[in-house]
């Protein structure tokens, strides 16, 4: 069933009032790629009355006052992509498409939706139910954060939006408690997961720089950044206490990751896979062809790519589900009406680390100073993908299922370190998951780039690629090799993308077409390196093209 998003469709359910509403910056697609949804779905299933409404006018009540006001809370996520990145590209334009808008053009989402959503609440509901928020805008940007759209450090996004509660990363786990603990009358400040407003610091909290320090020193921003990336771990973090205003953010540590027979559970809820048809009448949402008939095999990932929110977010263990429920999933997929025989892509944040985790880490939690795979790969990991072939197998064998793409970013530097199983992982993916072109992304050539990245060097990347054109053509297939590049990333200056440009050319013998501008997005290293334009891991100064022009330059130098 899709989530009542009208007064009528509350009626129908036989509901007399609703517990929870959400709101979002997307529309609603009924899809377990789409996190307000699985809230919702994971809500319900705990016994909660939910609604969802999508995209409201923000100039009035009419839509955010359409269920009525909720019993226990307003939920509010800016939706699958923070809005200042969905709203504006790397060189500050507006963008007019939006894959998550019903008809493409990008008119309902506003820029920071979650403060705006906030205040939309308390213009039309005085005293109202508490107003939570979550997603990645309300995750990435809950303590001190650099951002790039007004060039400063703003506060955390909890005193900005005036809201009550803030529940960062994964939140299923997080949610249901805080559900139950309004519900009966309890405090819900001992939840993990969960960052709330406070006068005082609770004991046992580790006090981070405040934020008008962070503001003013760019080196206590570095340590402030420090320590709240390495108090991410649910196995290892402490609280974290920063002051605000007069007032302390206080951020818990993280919820417990769901184990894989959790997350197979929030798998097997009943998603419609489809746009609600209240949002239909406006159009199709262009996200749908992709997520619609995908499955998502794992979370989170130990990729660490300095640009990358994802360990923030989801964090650095990988959890999987079970072959069995991504094979129920899978036949769910072939019962739908509309599909025509392919899924369309199998994986997760990086499709090729499903099957296998550091014991080290899921005992301790990671570790502190190092990353799992740069500068090398640490050979407690022991990358072995033959868990992914025998599930890319076992899907290609489900009676109705014509093809099975990857389409997720593959490590190809993992590919490589696994001795036993990798060439014959690539293997199966040339011969039976490859839709054309495999995409990988290289990010760059040039090694101090690289390093400023936490991405492999060119060797590595030259090897995959021989690898892949030896297999493919064993194969006799005519498919290729497609890179993704980052211009202006710091540490990058024109020369280096002219360097790019020329190995592109000579070595990889194309020009690739994927060049994107790199967007300093809330919490993450390279956004740091953007803002001090020092390199936080050598603590070296560090090149940053921060003019538009130049930053298009860099971009333009690669065509
Ligand atoms: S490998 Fe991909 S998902 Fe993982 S950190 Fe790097 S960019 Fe992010
Ligand atoms: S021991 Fe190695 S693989 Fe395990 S968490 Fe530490 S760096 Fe990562």
């Amino acid at each position: 069933m899709f989530l009542p998003t009208t007064k009528r469709e509350v009626e129908q359910l036989g509901w007399d009032n609703i517990d929870i509403i959400l709101i979002t910056g997307d529309s609603y697609i009924d899809s377990p790629f789409v996190g307000v949804a699985v809230i919702g779905k994971v809500l319900l299933n705990a016994g909660y009355r939910v609604g969802i409404i999508a995209q409201p006018d923000v100039t009035s009540n009419k839509d955010v006052g359409r269920i009525g006001e909720p019993k226990l809370f307003w939920g509010i996520s800016g939706g699958c992509i923070d809005s200042m990145v969905a709203n504006r590209t790397a060189t500050g334009r507006k963008r007019k498409r939006d894959d998550y808008t019903p008809g493409g053009v990008n008119n309902r989402r506003p820029d920071r939706a979650v403060i705006v959503y906030s205040n939309l609440i308390r213009a039309h509901f005085k005293g109202t139910s508490p107003i939570v928020l979550g997603g990645i805008e309300a995750s990435l940007r809950r303590i001190a954060h650099y951002d790039f759209w007004t060039d400063k450090i703003r506060r955390s996004i909890l005193f900005d939006a005036k809201a009550d509660y803030l529940l960062y990363g994964m939140a299923e786990r997080s949610v249901v408690e805080l559900a139950s603990c309004i519900r009966d009358g309890n405090d819900p400040r001992e939840i993990r997961g969960l960052c709330y407003i406070s006068r005082e610091i609770p004991d046992g909290c580790l006090k981070l720089p405040s934020f008008r320090k962070a503001a003013e020193d760019k080196n206590a921003f570095t340590g402030m950044f420090n320590s709240f990336y390495r108090n991410n771990d649910p196995i290892t973090a402490s609280p974290l206490a920063q002051r605000q205003d007069t007032r302390y953010l206080i951020q818990n540590p993280p919820a417990l990751y769901l184990s894989g027979a959790e997350l197979d559970a929030v798998h097997a809820l009943e998603y419609e896979r489809d746009l609600h048809p209240f949002y239909r009448r406006h159009g199709e949402v262009k996200a749908l062809e992709t997520i619609r008939f995908s499955i998502a095999t794992h979370r989170g990932c130990y990729g660490e790519c300095s640009f990358c929110a994802i360990a923030v977010h989801q964090g650095r263990t990988v959890r999987c589900r079970s072959k069995r429920s991504i094979l129920a999933e899978a036949r769910q997929i072939v019962s739908h009406p509309m599909f025509k025989g392919t899924i369309r892509d199998v994986g997760g944040p990086t499709a090729n680390m499903y099957g296998f985790e550091c014991s080290r880490k899921l005992k301790d939690g990671c570790c502190p100073k190092k990353r799992c795979l740069f500068p090398k790969i640490c050979p407690e990991l022991r990358i072995n993908h033959e868990k992914q072939i025998s599930l890319l197998k076992a899907l290609r064998s489900i009676e109705g299922v014509r093809k099975v793409v990857v389409a997720s970013g593959i490590r190809h530097d993992m590919v490589l370190a696994d001795k036993k199983n990798g060439t014959r992982y690539l293997g199966e993916v040339v011969r039976n998951h490859v839709s054309g072109q495999m995409k990988i992304a290289p990010e760059h050539s040039e090694m101090h780039v690289l390093e400023k990245m936490g991405k492999p060097g060119r060797d590595v990347l030259l090897k995959f690629r021989d690898l892949f054109y030896t297999l493919t053509k064993k194969e006799g297939r005519k498919q290729f090799l497609t890179f993704y590049m980052i211009a202006a990333h710091p540490g990058c200056t024109e020369s280096d993308m002219a360097r790019l440009k020329s190995f592109s050319q000579s070595k990889l013998k194309l020009l690739p077409r994927q060049v994107q501008v790199f967007t300093p997005t809330p919490s993450t290293y390279s956004t740091l390196m953007y803002w001090t334009e020092r390199d936080p891991f050598s603590g070296k100064p560090c090149f940053v093209e921060k003019t538009f022009r130049g930053r298009q330059r860099q971009k333009d130098a690669l065509t």
